[in-house]
């Protein structure tokens, strides 16, 4: 069986704010239209389409945006955390770190009454503590690696790396579902002069990338992880790309599911 997992990165004006440093109108009012624009015409192709999927929020974003957070819940999607205001965990002292990770749960808890089971990393990037912090905190999967395509793996802790030699450390309890710039609507469609990307490409080229991705997810029958972001997947020609990829997905042999279902069906399918 090949697992689709859907997910979107639901990151508001918390991104322009936190990774970007731009707080003037015109960066803001990118992040408002992935909340005002975007997350409404997700909803409703994925309701359309009747497929669930997982959106990483962070708490700065589900405190602003109660009532989208409201409606995707309310849709059967699964909720992931995502950073309190878009950080890096890279570099951060471990306090910091586990204070961040402790108020971001209690907010995606208090906005949608549901508690998180997984992680995605605002940076795409893990601190040397963050798979221990998220085994402390009870979060069963992560999905920020990119050490394979199409097949889940448990994150490792504590690899020692020197000039000598790379060493792994040992496996942890969290399950990784990586990701890929490949599969990541950024690249190839958000137009940013600072830092530069060119973006811009026809949602058709886009489509033929992301189809034959697929196809060879499903010839394996692995884990197909799709990244987008509701402020750049959310335009017009764009969104009805992704409900005809959706439709092209929809096989015999494959299931949709939110990563945390798919996390518990694969943790439980390895006992
Ligand atoms: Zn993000």
């Amino acid at each position: 069986m090949t697992i689709a997992c859907l997910t979107f990165d639901f990151d508001g004006v918390a991104i322009w704010m936190s990774t970007f440093k731009q707080v003037s109108p015109t960066p803001l009012s990118r992040g408002e239209f992935g909340a005002e624009v975007g997350i409404p015409r997700l909803l409703e192709v994925l309701e359309r389409c009747e497929v669930p999927a997982t959106f990483f929020v962070p708490a700065h974003t589900a405190s602003s945006y109660p009532e989208q957070m409201k409606r995707i819940v309310a849709a059967g999607h699964e909720i992931g955390c995502h950073g309190y205001l878009h950080e890096s965990p890279v570099g951060l002292p471990i306090e910091e770190e586990r204070r961040l990770l402790t108020q971001s749960l209690e907010v995606l808890e208090k906005v949608t009454g549901v508690r998180p089971i997984g992680y995605r990393s605002p940076a795409w990037d893990l601190s040397d503590n963050t798979i221990d912090l998220l085994e402390e905190f009870g979060l069963i999967y992560d999905s920020s690696l990119m050490s394979n395509d199409f097949n889940t793996f448990y994150a490792r802790k504590n690899d020692v790396l020197t000039e000598e030699r790379f060493t792994h450390g040992e496996q942890s309890q969290v399950l990784e579902f990586p990701v890929a710039w490949e599969l990541d609507d950024y690249p190839y469609f958000q137009f940013s002069p600072r830092p530069l990307n060119t973006g811009l490409r026809l949602a058709e080229d886009v489509y033929k990338a992301w189809s034959a991705e697929f196809d060879y997810a499903h010839k394996v029958n692995g884990v197909f992880t799709l990244t987008c972001h509701p402020e750049i997947i959310g335009r017009g020609p764009r969104i009805e790309m992704l409900e005809k990829l959706i439709k092209h997905m929809q096989q015999p042999g494959v299931q949709f599911m939110t990563m945390g279902a798919a996390a518990k069906h694969i943790k439980s399918a390895a006992l």
